[in-house]
Parts: structure tokens; sequence; C-alpha cells
């Protein structure tokens, strides 16, 4: 069996990034789509002509028995051999808090933190078992930060940076690193459709570069924690210098 990686949320934006670039140095890579098939069809395609295997597989990270079922398909069809597991996933509900409906700060939480919770309890164990891999963490620079209006992502994307450290202090005897990228923002499709030319000028006069966050930026820095065994626990922000810790 070859080496393969996994990247969640992976039909659009940063995780399709993540996972072409993964096929482009020969991962074989599964392919987790959500709403929308086809465009995971379109993700298999484009990783196939590296000449990796590609398999498409419907997950919603939400529900602990289907992140289950996901990880049995991996084994079965890619093996063991797991090195990388990207959780990319997430979503969010524009809302003030105290006027939001719960049930809309529960799928956001459900998305971006339980999901990766139940990731994290089914695939790092896998990783373990080869006593070598990486965890990484989509989580975002709202973390730190929380957004007027966006509350609910900043309480999860906080939660990740926890997530991080606990997860990082499990498997660190095993030799596998678990770091947290946080983008600032990243122009995908799905977050330019959000902000208009007034909030992107806006986000950069923010930072301290002047340029717009695009998914190569991610990309490299999934890079970085791959080619480097000696960080872990930690957070990376990525964000063309808009929050310095
Ligand atoms: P996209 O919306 O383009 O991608 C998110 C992906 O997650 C989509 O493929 C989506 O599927 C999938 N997804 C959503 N809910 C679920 C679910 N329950 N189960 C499985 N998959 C799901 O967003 P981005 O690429 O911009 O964001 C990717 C990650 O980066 C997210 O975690 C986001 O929070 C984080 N981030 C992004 C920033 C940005 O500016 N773009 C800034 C900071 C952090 P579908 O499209 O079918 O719903």
């Amino acid at each position: 069996m070859s080496k393969y990686a996994i990247v969640t949320g992976n039909e659009r934006g940063i995780g399709k990034a993540l996972t072409v670039d993964l096929a482009r140095q020969g991962y074989d890579v599964l392919v987790n789509w959500f709403e929308s098939k086809e465009d995971g069809e379109q993700v298999v395609g484009e990783c196939e002509e590296y000449g990796v295997k590609a398999l498409l597989h419907y997950c919603d990270v939400r529900d602990f028995d289907q992140v289950r079922a996901m990880k049995e398909f991996a084994l079965e069809n890619f093996g063991k051999d797991l090195q990388i597991f990207v959780n990319n996933a997430g979503m969010s509900i524009a809302g003030k808090l105290i006027e939001q409906d719960p049930a809309d700060y529960l799928t956001v939480m459900n998305t971006d933190l339980i999901g990766a919770m139940h990731c994290a309890h089914e695939f790092a164990p896998v990783l373990a078992d080869n006593n070598k891999g990486r965890f990484i963490i989509i989580g975002s620079c709202s973390g730190i930060r929380s957004t007027l209006g966006n509350c609910a992502y900043g309480v999860a994307k906080a939660g990740i940076m926890g997530l991080t450290r606990g997860l990082a202090q499990e498997l660190g005897p095993y030799g596998v690193t678990v770091n947290n990228i946080a983008p600032g923002y990243i122009n995908t499709a799905r977050s330019a459709a959000f902000c208009g030319p007034e909030m992107i000028a806006g986000i950069k006069r923010s930072q301290v570069l002047d340029r717009i966050g695009v998914e190569e930026y991610i990309v490299s820095a999934m890079n970085y924690l791959m080619d480097n065994p000696f960080v872990t626990g930690q957070t990376l922000m990525v964000n063309g210098g808009s929050l310095m810790f």
C-alpha cells in the first residue's frame, strides 16, 4: 500500500487546494464530499491527473458514526499507512450570539469543533499506530479575536486551539505532530461571496502586508508542518500580519 492523506471538506476552497497539492506530491487521497458530489468528482479527476489513487466518500463530520464509517472506508481502500490528516471542514452562520437561534450556533459548534473532535477520535489513533504522521487542523484567526457578528465561529475556532494542544500531548509519544493553521482572510469562492470590495479593502488595511490571502499560502503552511518534526501543539497564523502575538 502506498502513502495516503485525508483532508475533510475538500470538494472546494482551501480543502481542495490542500488535496490537489498532496496528490501532486504523490499521496493517494480520500475526497470527502458533503453538499456537492459533482464538485467532489471534479477534485478526484484533478488528483488522478497526478497518477495517484483518489476516492470519493460522503461524510458529514458532525455525525460521529459517519466519521467512523469514513475511517473504515479509508482503512479498507487505502490501508493503514495514513500519513497526513487535515481537518479542514468548516462553516459559519453569521449573527450576534444574543440574537441567534440556538440551532444556528449549535450547527457551527458541531461542524467546526465537534466535527474536528470526532475526526481526532477516529483518525489520530491510526497515525499513532504508524508511529509517524501529521494531524493538522484548519482553525482561524477568529479563534483568537472573535469577530463581531460571528461569535459562535470564534468560540469553535478557539476550541480548536485547545484541541490542538491536548491532542499534541496525546500523540507526541508516538512521534505524531498536531498543529493548527489559523488563516486570516483567504479569498476562496465561499469567502468572496460574503465580502464585497469595501470589506476586502478594510481587510487589507488591517494587514501589514498589502496582498490578499490565497489558498496557496495555506498549502505552503501545510507543507511546512509536514516537513518539520519538531513543531507541535502550535497555532500558525497565516494572515498577512492582521493579528500578531
Ligand atoms: P469552503 O466553504 O469553501 O470550504 C469548506 C468545506 O467544508 C466545503 O467543502 C464544505 O462542503 C465542507 N463542509 C462544511 N460542513 C461540512 C460537514 N458538516 N461535513 C463535511 N464537510 C463539510 O470554505 P474555505 O475553503 O474558505 O474554508 C476552509 C476552512 O478554512 C474552514 O475550516 C474555515 O473555517 C477555515 N478558514 C477560512 C478562511 C477564509 O477566509 N476562507 C479564514 C479562516 C479560516 P460544502 O461546500 O458541500 O458545504
